[in-house]
């Protein structure tokens, strides 16, 4: 059975040595000192070790089910979540005057990581319930909120989002559930909902989906849809629960991973709903926390590949096959163990930069989150824009490799069910399509993202990597020719890409488009590059100030190295395809992509 340790070391070393979050001056942060987080990661360790990664394994064998409209979540899960619930994990960075605890979005973050890690279907029962509860908070009127926020924040009830139906996933314009006024204000919903996430199960009261629905005046397309809330069961005047709404679970989906998770068809039959926000701005209401909601998924990609990459090691040191090259390291043993050979190495190597490339990654991400909702702060709200979908599409992208990489790590035992990497493996595999596909994050970061107000967060991200080699040149000279130089030329290709775009994308839009994965990808490794440039530089610093902890101090640096020699050059290849342009991308017509055939 794979195994789970929550990675609280380096959470730590992140927040403080990195980030230096206690002395960033974002409200909320002061109380952030090392104690108190790591009072809170060891807490929230323990109940991902201890509850939920022994979940994992029940929920992808029995999955959910569906007997008379009522969904089952796999064995275990409802006591799991009920010591989640009652340790007030749910609650984190919800606000106090709801029963949250009113915690940054980086801390609830970290512990939203562990979680994943642990049992990541497990965890998307509160996930999609925090995106509801955001969209709430956010537009919501005072009465809605007195009257779902306090039970969304216990989880005592639970929150879904219903945006996909049959015909429509991307394009979203082209909705047909309907919203039909009634005369006390309220509405009756009518339509059908596919593949809607904790859709339907028995670990709380109440469901309270956010639908998205057109009114009868509406305009064509995403102008005219609006976001409504639709009660599992009615709410009454006191607050206690009134009558069941005509709304139900019509199905349950059989899919490839997450399967503790109940991926539900939802059937509106002329069910009450209220509107929430303003009619006809529905996608607005319900994207407001799309950078949070982006990087919740970004931070499911890379999760994954912690806790594939932490089982491919103990198996790495394990196994026992053919003898090291350069010289037996086991002699009292048939073999040595597999984790001497170089392509072994490589192998986990790979896992290991991407992950913790990847963590650092997200924690400045949602540094930045806390910087703009907590601290009024417009510059990180810009920087945080341009930085999501290269959160979410690059780290889940990568996330899944690093399951595949684990994987091999295992040779055969890794495709079979019983070492449980297959299982991280298909779990990851959805993270790059739900949330907006990851090609759709390529296209809002190239169509959209870049040029936002005249380009100024690109320029800034450019100036803020510019300032940090300059701050950093010249003090160490390896510093500089293992960090600072990859990191200076990597920013160059991205610069050249943007180049590329801004001269041939006006031409035809093609140019862009077919170029924009790449992008994506280049801009994730420059971004992964800066991480690890600033993660070896504090790594030096401890070692320089003897903080003792040197094996994890100096595997931080040689980490690091690896990074920049072995990722970073794949700038060069993606700023190559992305100068090739749209001429052979678009070189066949339709037909013939099966001229090959018969
Ligand atoms: C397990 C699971 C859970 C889910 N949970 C939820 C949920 O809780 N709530 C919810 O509302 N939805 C949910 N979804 C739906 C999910 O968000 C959609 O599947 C996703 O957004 C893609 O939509 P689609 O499947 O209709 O693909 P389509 O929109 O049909 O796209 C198909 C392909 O075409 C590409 N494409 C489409 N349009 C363009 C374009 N303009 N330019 C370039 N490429 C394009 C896409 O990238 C994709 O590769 C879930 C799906 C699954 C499988």
């Amino acid at each position: 059975m794979p195994s789970y340790t929550a990675p609280t070391r380096d959470m730590q070393f992140i927040l403080h040595d990195v980030l230096n979050v206690a002395e960033q001056d974002t409200p909320g942060y002061a109380e952030l000192d090392r104690d108190f987080t790591s009072a809170v990661l060891e807490e929230a360790g323990k109940i991902a070790t201890e509850v939920l990664a022994p979940l994992n394994p029940v929920g992808d064998r029995e999955g959910c089910t569906l007997e008379n409209g009522v969904v089952r979540t796999p064995k275990g899960f409802k006591a799991a979540f009920d010591t989640v619930r009652e340790g007030g994990w749910t609650a984190l960075d919800c606000d106090p005057d709801y029963g949250g605890q009113g915690l940054p979005y980086l801390i609830s973050s970290a512990v939203g990581e562990m979680f994943s890690s642990a049992n990541m279907a497990f965890n998307m029962y509160q996930g999609l319930t925090h995106g509801a509860y955001n969209a709430i908070h956010a537009h919501g009127s005072d009465d809605q909120k007195q009257t779902y926020l306090p039970k969304m924040v216990s989880s005592e009830w639970g929150g879904t989002m219903n945006l996909t139906e049959p015909h429509c996933g991307t394009d979203l314009g082209l909705i047909r559930t309907k919203a039909v006024p009634q005369d006390d204000g309220s509405y009756r919903i009518t339509g059908q909902k596919i593949w809607i996430s904790s859709g339907e199960h028995d670990m709380v009261d109440n469901i309270i989906h956010l639908v998205l629905a057109k009114l009868p005046d509406a305009p064509e397309g995403v102008k005219g849809i609006s976001l409504f809330i639709v009660p599992k069961f009615l709410v009454n005047e006191d607050g206690s629960l009134g009558e069941r709404n005509a709304l139900s679970c019509g199905g349950l989906e059989e899919k490839m991973g997450i399967h503790g998770n109940a991926t539900c068809v939802m059937n509106y039959d002329s069910a009450t709903g209220y509107l929430l926000g303003e009619p006809h701005k529905g996608m607005r209401a319900m994207f407001t926390m799309m950078n949070e909601a982006r990087l919740g998924v970004g931070l499911q990609g890379y999760a994954q590949g912690e806790v594939a990459y932490q089982n491919a090691l103990a198996f790495a040191t394990d196994r026992l096959q053919g003898r090291d090259v350069t010289g037996t390291q086991a002699p009292d043993q048939p073999a040595d163990p597999i984790i001497v050979h170089p392509d072994v190495r490589r192998n986990l190597m790979d896992q290991k930069a991407f992950v913790e490339g990847a963590r650092a990654f997200t924690f400045w991400g949602a540094s930045l989150i806390d910087a703009h909702v907590r601290g009024d702060d417009e510059e990180a709200e810009q920087m945080i824009s341009l930085l999501t979908p290269v959160i979410k599409g690059f780290l889940t992208d990568k996330g899944f490799e690093t399951t595949v990489l684990a994987q091999q790590t295992l040779g055969g035992s890794g495709f079979v069910r019983e070492w449980g990497m297959e299982q991280f493996v298909r779990d990851a595999r959805i993270t790059m399509i739900y949330e907006g596909t990851n090609g759709i994050q390529s296209l809002d970061l190239v169509g959209r993202k870049l040029a936002q107000n005249g380009g100024k967060a690109i320029m800034a991200f450019f100036d803020m990597v510019k300032a940090y080699i300059k701050d950093n040149a010249g003090r160490d000279e390896d510093f500089d020719k293992a960090f600072l130089d990859p990191l200076k030329s990597a920013s160059k290709d991205l610069q050249a890409a943007g180049m590329y775009f801004m001269q041939n994308g006006m031409k035809s839009p093609n140019n862009a488009l077919s170029g924009s994965y790449d992008f994506m990808h280049l801009f994730g490794h420059v971004c992964l590059g800066l991480m690890w440039a600033r993660m070896a530089r504090a790594a030096k610093a401890g070692l320089d100030a003897g903080e003792g902890d040197t094996a994890f101090l100096e595997a931080k640096i040689a980490t690091g190295r690896h990074y920049m020699s072995r990722h970073l050059p794949m700038t060069a290849t993606h700023l190559a395809r992305i100068e090739a342009g749209a001429d052979t991308v678009m070189a066949l017509e339709p037909e013939q992509f099966a001229s090959a055939a018969g």
